[in-house]
Formats: structure tokens, sequence, C-alpha cells
């Protein structure tokens, strides 16, 4: 993906409160397009308690983080928000004309005259393994991450870790590839029972190989792997050929690149006003579990106000010259028509 765009507000994460603002911005004609690391929309709610039930989202008095997530995508389908997923916001710069220019890891610019941190806890970050020389072979033949699964065709490919990203990559990569390794410390899986069954009906037939052993080192050069070395309670030191190591420990929240944007930060929250949610940098706005002002809770249904009220200020960012006028979903049929209900 290598486009540029130039839209009305650009927001930085798509959790549940990046994505009600798109609701509050497009009420106001507001055109939004999201970047986020995850490769799916709803933050934490969707990658850390999707079937979790939350009690505090006002008149739902039982939903799970994945069923909020579905709901508020529906809610701001009639906007047709443009989603950049499984990409980092790396860099914000001004341009010459007044917009803010986002660029994103994998080379997306976008152009916007407002941007909305709706950045969370941070970006969703893997863990590593610590495995001596690790970094050496990170890009090349190391991945936290499958983007193309054709990459992979024809490798030798370990798999490390126990839960269902391991488990649901080594399912969908063994009939691609030359080898398949699964190792993990423990004969007991966090993953999907049907997956796992899977698994163990694939090394049954001699598919793929379970590895309960830990990865000790990695073997190779100029960044190509050419061994990955195990050690077992029941073989001890041992080594498996591999040319491709991919490793499932799980994701970790760190604030990323959003610490060198400029911005004046409170212990890696950003710091705004409780009138417009704005930071120090005026067009840049900052709402959700990211932002600090006094009295802040970290609740969904905060992150929901603070998206209504800075989407009355990014409208004089975004239309100067015009005026806004407070109305009801219920009684505006200007407002029906841009949710289509009318
Ligand atoms: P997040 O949900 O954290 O989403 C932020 C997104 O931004 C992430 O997807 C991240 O990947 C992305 N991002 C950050 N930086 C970048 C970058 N530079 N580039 C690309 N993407 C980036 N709250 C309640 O109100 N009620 C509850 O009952 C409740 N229960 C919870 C239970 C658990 C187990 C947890 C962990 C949290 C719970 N919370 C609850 C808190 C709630 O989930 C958060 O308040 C909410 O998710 C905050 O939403 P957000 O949109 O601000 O941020």
């Amino acid at each position: 993906e290598n486009q540029s765009v130039r839209t009305d507000v650009v927001i930085i994460g798509a959790g549940p409160v990046g994505l009600f603002a798109v609701f509050e911005l497009g009420l106001l004609d507001m055109k939004a397009h999201l970047v986020d690391i995850l490769d799916k929309p709803g933050g934490q709610c969707a990658e850390l308690y999707p079937e979790k039930p939350i009690y505090d989202i006002p008149a739902w008095p039982v939903i799970t983080g994945q069923d909020l997530t579905d709901r508020l995508m529906e809610q701001i389908a009639p906007f047709k928000p443009t989603f950049h997923l499984g990409q980092m916001a790396e860099a914000l710069e001004r341009t010459d004309d007044g917009f803010w220019r986002l660029t994103t890891d994998i080379g997306t610019v976008i152009e916007a005259k407002v941007v909305v941190i709706a950045a969370g806890g941070g970006s969703f970050v893997p863990k590593k393994p610590s495995i001596p020389g690790l970094e050496a072979f990170e890009g090349t033949s190391v991945f936290y991450a499958v983007r193309e699964m054709e990459k992979f065709r024809g490798k030798k490919i370990v798999i490390a870790g126990g839960g269902d990203s391991a488990l649901d990559w080594t399912i969908n990569l063994q009939p691609l590839a030359k080898s398949m390794h699964l190792v993990h410390r423990r004969d007991d899986f966090r993953a999907a029972p049907d997956s796992v069954n899977k698994m163990r009906a694939l090394v049954a037939d001699n598919k793929m190989a379970l590895d309960i052993a830990a990865i000790t080192g990695l073997e190779g050069e100029n960044g190509i792997l050419r061994a990955v070395h195990m050690n077992s309670a029941e073989r001890g030191d041992y080594v498996v050929e591999a040319d491709t190591l991919l490793a499932f420990y799980g994701l970790t929240m760190k604030l990323g690149p959003i610490a060198d944007f400029g911005l004046h930060l409170h212990e890696n929250l950003v710091p705004v006003d409780t009138e417009k949610f704005e930071t120090s940098t005026p067009g840049i706005f900052a709402i959700g579990d990211i932002n600090y002002y006094p009295g802040k809770l970290k609740l969904i249904l905060s992150g929901f106000h603070e998206g209504a009220l800075m989407a009355q200020a990014a409208f004089r960012y975004v239309f100067p010259d015009k005026k806004l006028r407070f109305q009801y979903t219920t009684s505006s049929s200007a407002l029906q028509d841009k949710l289509g209900v009318r």
C-alpha cells in the first residue's frame, strides 16, 4: 500500500473511542481515516477481551468486547470511514498549506486538517522471546506477524508459541511449508480446542512436528537462518533445520512513535483541556485512554463523551467559515439524511 490521500480528519487508533469519534465527526460532515497497527478494529476490546462482558456501557446492561466493536462498526458505517490497518502511525509533520501529514511504517501518507490521537494504552507490539542473537534475524528470517502467506511457501518453518495465533498459523501455513515445527514449552495450549486437535492430527499424519522444548539459540549468518537450537527434557539439546522462525508470544502496549510527535506528555499520556480535548498543539486532539486531565477516568463511556466535544472543536479547523448548529439525531432531518435513516 503506497497511497497519499487528503481528508478532513485522521484518527490514530481504531479502538472503541476512535471508532465512535467517526460517528461524532460524521454528524458534522467531517470525513475520517483511521490507522491502527492491529489488523482489526476494536483496540483493547477486540484484542484483549473479545469474549468478556462489559457492564458499564450506557443502555447495554451487558455486551462483550467484540460485540461492542461490531455495534460501533455498524453505527459508523453510514460515514464510510477508511481503515488503514496493520500499520503504525509513525511520523507527523506540517505541510506548507496547513495540513498535517501522517506517514505510516509501510509508507501510507494521509494529509488531514485535524489529527485525533485515540491511541489508548499505546500501540500493540509483539512480545519478543528472549533468544540470544534474535535481533540479527528480525525482518529477514524472524517474524512476529504474517502479512502475506505466499511469502512462506516452500519454507522450513518453526513457529513458537501456544496461543491462538501460533496454532492458527501452524495450521494455515503447514500446507504451504516445506517443513513445519511448532515449539512450545508445555504440552498445554491456550488456544481453541478445535485448532489444537487439528494440529495434533497433522502431527499424527507426520505432516509436521510438535516440539515440547525451549528455543536456546539461532544458527545462520547475515540475517539468514539455517537452524533453530532447542532443548527438551526428553532429547536434551538438539537442532531443527529452519529458514523461518515465527514467534507468537502475545502483544504488549507501548506508547510508540507518538512520543516523538512533539506534544507535551505527562507520564506517557497526552494532556488535554476538558473543553475541546485538544493537546498542546492546535489541531491535534487526544481522546480515550491516551489522554490526561484532572479527574480522568479510563472508561469507554468517558472516551465517547470526549469524542463528541472534540468533534465540535475539530469542525472549526475543517470548516473555518461555516456556522455550527447544535442538533438532535431524533429530530433533525439533516442528521437523519446523513445517517441514511430517512
Ligand atoms: P484502545 O482500546 O487502547 O485502542 C487504541 C488503539 O490504538 C489500539 O488498537 C492500538 O493498536 C492503536 N495505536 C496506538 N498507537 C498507535 C500508532 N502509533 N499507530 C497505529 N496504531 C496505534 N472499560 C470500560 O469502560 N468498562 C469495562 O468494563 C472495561 N473492562 C476492561 C477489561 C479489560 C481486561 C481491559 C484490558 C480493559 C477494560 N476496560 C474497560 C478499558 C477499556 O478497554 C479502555 O478504556 C478502552 O479500550 C479505551 O479505548 P481507546 O479507543 O481509547 O483505546
